[in-house]
């Protein structure tokens, strides 16, 4: 058993959890000829968790169920440039209070409250975020956010903590080694692969990279963290948007902010021969990523994910694939399967939620870490 606990450990701590209310028994499965197993089922009326998405044009609060089914969320247009820490932490102390009245849940009852971010957590005595494209430099925001919040705060990478939900509840069901990407203004992804016992829950492990600062263009456009030619500098949606507003005959955009107007170039793109030669552009150079990622680390799932993935994947795909199909090996490109995220605008705050999920169940259903 790849989680290294003998099978009557995991029962134990299996015990404990029913008997804290966590989880409970589901009927019984035949396996394989041994004795059945008992299913068991995570019980969403345990409690409630939130999770936080600080992302470069939104902060999304989201109230979920412990099966992660969404209560309520709150979220807020922020500018995509200087996104200071103390603006974000009152933002993300008004999204709680908002979500738990809304669902009409009492703030001291929270499980516990995950908040992603768009960079490093490194842990030195306290959790430090470092989110170069903040500007975010050793900010103590989980020690910010407990001053005034009234649960646990677990913090991590978002890129990380999306992999995790779309593991759990998402495009990643079932997978052997996803590859979570997380697009949006920046560019990421998330390596998780499944382990027993818990397949896709607690057995999950996964790490980040800074995929979309990988160069794919030889003396390419400059990027914004100092290098050229990185993918994010052509996927990002900030660098779609100016592809398009740079055509000559490009029309100026109705709506206001960075989210609406990647919406309004999609919608453009069924008959404006503009749009849909950047949607094309944008995929080929997504897909070039996506092979580069499959040659490295043979996965059998990619799941495109994040906002930008919800508002621009289904326009893309088909050429995602075929870009994806001409690039990676094919003996690696005919073991996976490229897949848009299944867990809509919410997927990052979803993601976040894990994080007490995760601690929850890690310590068989105690309460407090
Ligand atoms: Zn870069």
């Amino acid at each position: 058993m790849e989680s290294g606990l003998s099978s009557a450990t995991v029962s134990n701590v299996v015990s404990d959890l029913i008997n804290d209310g966590v989880v409970a028994e589901a009927g019984l499965v035949d396996s394989d000829g041994g004795r059945p197993r008992t299913l068991i089922q995570v019980r969403g009326e345990f409690g409630h968790v939130v999770g936080v998405d600080i992302g470069e044009t939104h902060v999304q609060i989201g109230l979920f169920d412990y099966t992660l089914g969404t209560l309520a969320t709150a979220t807020y247009s922020v500018a995509a440039t200087r996104l200071e820490p103390e603006p974000v932490v009152g933002l993300v102390l008004a999204g709680v209070a908002e979500v738990v009245a809304k669902a009409g849940v009492d703030a001291g009852g929270l499980l516990g409250i995950g908040v992603g971010v768009p960079g490093a957590v490194q842990v030195a005595g306290r959790e430090l975020v470092y989110a170069p494209t903040l500007g975010w430099s050793a900010v103590p925001l989980a020690d910010m956010l407990r001053r005034d919040l009234p649960a646990p705060v677990y913090i991590d990478n978002c890129a990380r903590t999306l992999g995790q939900a779309e593991m759990w509840r998402g495009a990643g069901r079932g997978a052997r080694r996803a590859i979570v990407a997380l697009l949006g203004v920046g560019v990421g992804a998330a390596v998780a692969t499944a382990s027993e016992p818990f397949r896709g829950m607690a057995g999950l492990t996964s790490t980040t990279s800074e995929w979309g600062h990988t160069v794919i263009n030889v003396d390419g456009r400059p990027c914004r963290c100092g290098s050229r030619g990185c993918l994010e500098a052509y996927v990002g949606a900030e660098a779609v948007l100016d592809d398009y507003l740079a055509l000559p005959d490009a029309r100026p955009f109705g709506s206001e902010g960075t989210e609406a107007r990647l919406a309004e170039l999609v919608a453009r793109a069924e008959g404006d021969g503009g749009a849909a030669q950047v949607l094309g552009r944008t995929a080929e150079y997504l897909g070039i990523g996506i092979a580069n990622l499959i040659n490295l680390l043979s996965p059998d799932r990619i799941v495109l994910s994040g906002w930008v993935g919800e508002t621009m994947g289904a326009a893309i795909l088909p050429a995602v694939r075929e870009t994806v199909r001409r690039h990676a090996l094919s003996y690696m490109y005919g073991q996976v399967r490229i897949e848009l995220g299944q867990l809509g605008q919410e997927a990052v705050a979803l993601g976040a939620a894990t994080l007490p999920v995760v601690q929850v169940l890690a310590s068989g259903g105690s309460l407090r870490a």
